[in-house]
Formats: C-alpha cells, structure tokens, sequence
C-alpha cells in the first residue's frame, strides 16, 4: 500500500477510527447485514444458527472514517461443548473493547435469548445501536411502530433503526450514524483492506459454508475445513491450487458429506471453487478430503489446531 490511496486519506490524516461489533443472538442476520455494509462477503452466512464461529473483522473505510466491524458468533446459553464455551469467551471479550456496539434483532421477534445479550451489551457500558433487521418480512406490516417503540424503551439505546440487510433497505445511512460515536485517530487499517482474516481461514470459511448450506441437522456443527495448502498451480500460472481437509466427528458423518455417488461433496466443491475464485480473483483448483476426527468440538487442542484459540 501506498502512503495515498483512491480516496485521499493519507496515513497522518484523523478519521473517526474505531471499533463496532455486531451483536445479538444466532440467525438474525449479523453475517448478512456486515456483508452488506461491505459490498462484499466477508462473512459466511447460512440458515443455521452457529455458522460463524470466530470473530471476523471487516473494515469500511470512507473519506473521513475507518469502521472495523466485529461479526460475532452468537452467545449461547447452554454451552456444553468446548466450541461453544470458546465462542462465548469471545463474544463476551469483545462487547467492552468496542467503541460502539450495533445491537441486532429480528422484527417483531423479542426472545429470552435477545435479552440475554441486551444484559450482555448493558454490561459492556458501551453505546449501543438498536439494529432492527428483517423488517422487509415483518407481517403484519401495522406491528411494526408498536415493536419498536417497546423495544426502544428496553434500554437506552443511542439509536434505533429498522433495516433489511438482506434487501439492502435503511443500510445506506448506517456508516454515518456508527461514525460518529467512534473517536478521531489515523486510520487502523491500510484503505484498502477490507478484513484482516487471513487467506486460509477465508477460504476455510468459504468452504464450510458451502458445507452448512447443504446438510441435515447436527452434522455441520461437527465439521471443521482446515487448509492444507494453498499455492500457484504448477500447470497455469495465476491459477491457485486449494487443498482442504474437511474434519468430521463421525465415520457416519464423512459417508453423509460425500454423499451418494460422491454428489454433494462435487457440489460442495463446484459452489466452494466459484466463490474462492470470485475471493482471490483468479481462477481455482480445488481439492477436497474428508477425514475423520472424534470428538473434536470437545477437543481444545483439537480447536487451536483449527483455528479457534481457546
Ligand atoms: P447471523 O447468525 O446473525 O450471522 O445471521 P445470518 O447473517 O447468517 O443470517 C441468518 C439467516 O437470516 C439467513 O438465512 C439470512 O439470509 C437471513 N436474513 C438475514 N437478513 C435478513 C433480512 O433482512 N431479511 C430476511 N428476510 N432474511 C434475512
Ligand atoms: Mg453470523
């Protein structure tokens, strides 16, 4: 990077700088909503509550301000596994280093789970955003004003604001209102850096999500991607070979990601390859193996090995 980028900020030049973390319980719609703030994905996003499982930094950088977006997994209750009490540990670490946190719930949905991380959030003592997501389902459409106005009166939230992160409704004026609760300082982040996730777990993520969008039940939350390799392929220069070994709990469980035929691990492989290509900008080969490690989200030293430092 150069000391000057595409938008004029130099190095030396104050923004408001700081930190803002996504929060509220899993599935409503944090991933979303930050790679729409983004303009690219950067989080992996999926039906299934848990998808992400560490914490993500995206960063938005505009003339005048540099937002760092934490995406966090979502806080649980009952934490039986050490996956689960490794990503509580981190969202909890998070909320109190913030500068600003963006509170995110679902329209016309209120649950204990929600209010958990609004007791969470009121710990922390940091401003908090009321981020009200999903309105563009919300039905009918004359219980909205009333949800927001006893919502709002849960605490005493900075702002409140409706939005669709998936239709990409009430985002635009997002960046401004975050903006000014962060303090002035020189950027954090190189311009244009749009996260600090390494290319290995971008592309483990990318991986996985394919994975979670496609299978049953309890199974994705017992897989992990790890990266084997990642580098030029011998045969076409600017193309990137992956190799990935996708880590499952059980024997029953690599039979259910091959799937018959070897037909959803292809199609795990052919959707994966389209957005590694579409993520590192040039063409992909993609190698997949699927291996079996028992009991490995009880595992702590099985989780550092995957990334996840407990
Ligand atoms: P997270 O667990 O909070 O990160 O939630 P995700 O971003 O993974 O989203 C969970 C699900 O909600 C996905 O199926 C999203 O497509 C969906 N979703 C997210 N935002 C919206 C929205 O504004 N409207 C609707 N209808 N669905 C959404
Ligand atoms: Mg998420």
């Amino acid at each position: 990077m150069s000391g000057e980028d595409a938008i004029g900020t130099t190095g030396e030049e104050l923004a408001r700088c700081g930190f803002a973390a996504l929060v509220g319980r899993p599935n409503v719609g944090k991933s979303t909503l930050l790679n729409a703030l983004l303009g690219r994905k950067i989080s992996i996003v999926s039906p299934r509550p848990q998808t992400t499982r560490t914490r993500i930094h995206g960063v938005l950088t505009r003339p005048g301000m540099q937002i760092v977006f934490v995406d966090l997994p979502g806080i649980h209750a009952k934490q039986p596994r050490a996956i689960n009490r490794y990503m509580n540990r981190t969202a909890l670490a998070s909320l109190a280093d913030s500068d600003v946190n963006l509170f995110v719930i679902e329209a016309l949905r209120w649950t204990e789970e929600d209010e958990r991380a609004l007791g969470e959030l009121r710990t922390a003592g940091r401003p908090i955003l009321l981020l009200i997501n999903k309105v563009d389902r919300a039905q009918p459409r004359s219980r909205l004003l009333p949800f927001m106005a006893e919502v709002s009166a849960k605490a005493d939230f900075a702002q409140v604001v409706p939005l669709s992160a998936l239709k990409r409704k009430g985002i635009d004026g997002l960046p401004d209102l975050i903006a000014g609760y962060l303090p002035e300082s020189p950027l954090l982040y190189p311009a244009g850096q749009v996260t600090d996730a390494s290319d290995n777990f971008m592309a483990s993520e990318i991986i996985r999500e394919k994975l979670t969008r496609r299978l049953q039940e309890e199974v994705p939350y017992g897989l992990v991607v790890e990266i084997e390799g990642m580098g030029q392929a011998e045969d076409e220069p600017g193309k990137l070979v992956v190799q990935a070994v996708i880590w499952v709990e059980r024997t029953g469980q690599k039979a259910i990601v091959i799937g018959k035929g070897g037909e959803l691990l292809k199609e795990v492989g052919r959707a994966a390859r389209l957005d590694l290509k579409q993520y590192f900008g040039r063409p992909v080969h993609l190698e997949l193996w699927v291996k079996v490690r028992e009991g490995w989200t009880d595992d702590e030293a099985a989780l550092r090995r995957f990334g996840y430092e407990t």
